[in-house]
């Protein structure tokens, strides 16, 4: 049985608190919001904080309100919220496709207990990190932890471990916005801008910063879907999760004969578990703008999507068919999205 190591837990009441207390650990201290990650990564010897600072105490974290000074219709979600309860929110269309993969994230004990925030920052995978110690050892650890060498591109000066969130691709696709608080104040930055294509330093936040709420957009005429691809239905990581954004419009200057008049705006195609971040694809969001989403345009979405898809053997399954299925799983989630849209 793996165990935990000794650590001082603190359950500040307020942000200012928290923050005080991380800086006094300082690198040390670490935040910890459901431990559904955290935890079994200590047990692991991942992650080797000596002081554990819980964010689950803070009520401000648990709110859920309107965007101050935003648009109608656009949501605050507390970055403290479990799965279960951001599940249990009403699904109406402005946050179905979050819901839609947070419901889709490992069982409902993991799912009662794991947070949006804590799925937000979820350390990065790979079958030579997510070890015992002693497997790890055994291989004279790798860059991420304890050693010098990447074993899955031994020649890399960089870590390719995977970016497995399911809610963090549709947080990017949507364009939400996270509101972060640190010792030297708040900002708030687009999801995008949130994570690095590095399987090491996968956040672009410091350390010592809260994720404390995430904004999400107005519905504003825009829909979205999320699909994943993983073996077990009932629980398992992402090897491949394809977001995607479109908002449709009627075509400028009127229809011709035998046109669709409603067309693609905009759009953004986002795919999870193939790289150490959230990965945005603009040449399938290029090959659909200004089109309606027929079978011509949904293809020639898929296959942009493919060619930068690139898996690394570093997780489940085979990469050629993880690649291949790229082309797949976003033709479905287009599919998906005409037919909403048809029926609106
Ligand atoms: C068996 C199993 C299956 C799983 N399957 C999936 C899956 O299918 N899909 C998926 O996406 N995830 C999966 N997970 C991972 C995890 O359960 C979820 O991602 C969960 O939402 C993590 O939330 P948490 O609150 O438990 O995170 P924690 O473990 O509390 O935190 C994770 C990391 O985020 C940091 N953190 C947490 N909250 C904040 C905050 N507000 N501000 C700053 N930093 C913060 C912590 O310091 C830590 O580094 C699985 C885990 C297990 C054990
Ligand atoms: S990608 Fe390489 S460095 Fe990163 S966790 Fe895997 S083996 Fe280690």
């Amino acid at each position: 049985m793996l165990r935990l190591p000794s650590f001082t837990y603190l359950a500040p009441a307020t942000l200012a608190d928290a923050l005080r207390w991380k800086a006094e650990a300082g690198p040390a201290g670490t935040y910890v919001a459901g431990g559904t990650d955290l935890y079994p990564n200590m047990k692991r010897r991942q992650q080797e904080p000596r002081v554990v600072i819980s964010l689950m105490g803070i009520p401000e974290l648990k709110a859920v309100g309107r965007t101050a000074g935003q648009a109608d219709g656009s949501v605050t979600l507390g970055s403290s919220l479990t799965l279960t309860e951001l599940t249990a929110r009403p699904a109406d269309r402005l946050i179905a496709a979050v819901v839609h993969a947070a419901a889709s994230v490992s069982t409902p004990l993991l799912r009662n207990m794991g947070t949006l925030g804590g799925n937000l920052c979820l350390d990065t995978r790979c079958n030579y990190y997510d070890q015992s110690y002693e497997w790890r050892k055994a291989i004279d650890f790798c860059m991420k932890k304890d050693g010098a060498i990447c074993w899955v591109a031994p020649s890399s000066p960089r870590c390719w471990a995977v970016s497995s969130s399911d809610i963090a691709p549709v947080m990017v696709a949507i364009g939400a916005e996270y509101r972060l608080v640190g010792p030297q104040g708040e900002r708030v930055v687009p999801a995008g801008r949130f994570y690095h294509n590095d399987g090491i330093n996968y956040l672009t936040k410091q350390p010592d910063e809260i994720l404390a709420e995430v904004r999400l957009p107005a519905p504003d005429g825009w829909d979205a879907v999320y699909h994943k691809l993983r073996r077990r239905g009932a629980f398992d990581f992402p090897v491949l999760g394809v977001a995607a954004w479109v908002k449709c419009g009627k075509r400028d200057g009127g229809r011709g004969k035998g046109q669709s008049d409603t067309v693609i705006q905009d759009a953004r195609i986002v795919l999870g578990g193939v790289a150490s971040y959230p990965q945005e694809v603009p040449e399938a969001a290029a090959a659909l703008r200004g089109s309606p989403l027929t079978d011509e345009t949904i293809a020639a979405a898929a296959e942009a999507a493919f060619r930068p898809s690139k898996p690394m053997d570093n997780t489940d399954f085979d990469l050629s068919w993880r690649k291949q299925m790229t082309r797949v799983y976003v033709r479905r989630a287009l599919e998906e999205l005409r037919t909403r849209t048809a029926r609106r």
